[in-house]
């Protein structure tokens, strides 16, 4: 399938390494993980995957300026800043927050890149978040400047190709590594991430069980959100595929206290697979997907499976703004 344009922004492909200790723990299921916060520096994680789709579509638009929205602590902002930052072109950033927060972390970053912050609050964000970049758009078309509006998570039709384009990049290493994982796990905060591996899952025919593990809201919204994406996608492909709901495996249950909002034992957690295996997850989205991950394994949700392959999205600049929590 012929897949739209797209610009190389991301160190590609990333590893995908064997979690040999975390697996032996947990007894016969094999957990790997796909190092996809190792897509880059200023732009780890995966978000610049789907920017390469989309960036490259507002550069066909003739666009000269990126605005996106998300949290204060926003990877995504973040990815978007940077690639802004290296293509020539501005960026606004409409974040949830307030001018007072403390400057750490993502946020810092962004501030370092250059990118236009536009402080609203939760109320705002929820409601009429759209409006606001809408407005921003109009504001500086006045200046002529032409401007490309990503939704949260950069999770729209030609975000999803990012995943789609991985999915395709797991399918080459299980080639390579003579190995076939039939369970693939990622999180779910917009839904993007999912709906690229779960459409290119089908596409190419693979037999992979896709799960993702919610880290707000609920299933049913996700699912709902996925059904969308999947369609918009399609718009672009003319390839529409055909499934079930019940192979939309949203996993809810692990949201915790709410978003970005961290439990005692997930910030334990993160600490026991940083001495388990050297790997650090982020407070917002990976610890709370793979405690919740590891939580399943325990009660049996993947007995049936003997290879997993977990995502490991990113967001390592978010965990150092929640120091405080830890110590
Ligand atoms: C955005 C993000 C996710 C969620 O991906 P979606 O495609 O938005 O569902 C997961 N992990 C990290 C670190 C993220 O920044």
């Amino acid at each position: 399938m012929k897949l739209p344009k797209s610009l190389s922004l991301a160190n590609l492909p990333t590893k995908i390494e064997k979690l040999e200790r975390l697996s032996k723990s947990l007894g016969d299921l094999e957990i790997y993980v796909k190092r996809d916060d190792q897509t880059g520096t200023e732009v780890s994680g995966n978000k610049v995957r789907k920017l390469e789709f989309a960036v490259q579509e507002a550069l066909n638009q003739g666009c000269d300026y990126l605005i996106t929205c998300g949290g204060i602590q926003s990877n995504h902002a973040r990815a978007t800043a940077a690639v802004a930052a290296k293509l020539g072109m501005g960026a606004y950033l409409v974040l949830k927050g307030n001018s007072d927060e403390e400057i750490d972390g993502n946020y810092f970053l962004d501030k370092i890149l250059g990118a236009n912050i536009h402080f609203i609050t939760l109320e705002e964000y929820m409601e009429k978040r759209g409006m606001i970049m809408e407005e921003i758009k109009e504001s500086l078309a006045v200046k002529g400047h032409k401007a490309y509006i990503l939704p949260e998570g950069a999770s729209n039709g030609i975000g999803t190709f990012g995943y789609y384009k991985a999915m395709e990049e797991i399918l080459h290493q299980e080639k390579e590594m003579g190995i076939h994982f039939d369970a693939i796990v990622t999180t779910v905060g917009s839904g993007g991430t999912y709906a690229g591996l779960f459409y290119a899952n089908k596409i190419n025919k693979s037999n992979a069980d896709i799960y993702g593990i919610n880290i707000a809201g609920d299933a049913d919204y996700f699912k709902k959100r996925i059904n969308e994406l999947l369609q918009e996608a399609a718009m672009y492909t003319g390839k529409e595929i055909q499934y079930t709901q019940e192979e939309l495996r949203i996993i809810d249950g692990y949201v915790g206290d709410g978003y970005a909002l961290s439990r005692p034992e997930e910030l334990i957690f993160i600490q026991q697979m940083a001495q388990l295996e050297g790997i650090i997850l982020d407070p917002v989205y990976t610890a709370k997907a793979m405690y919740g991950l590891v939580e399943e394994i325990r009660k049996g949700t993947f007995k049936d499976y003997k290879k997993l392959l977990f995502i490991h999205t990113g967001g390592i600049f978010s965990l150092f703004s929640s120091r405080n929590q830890f110590y």
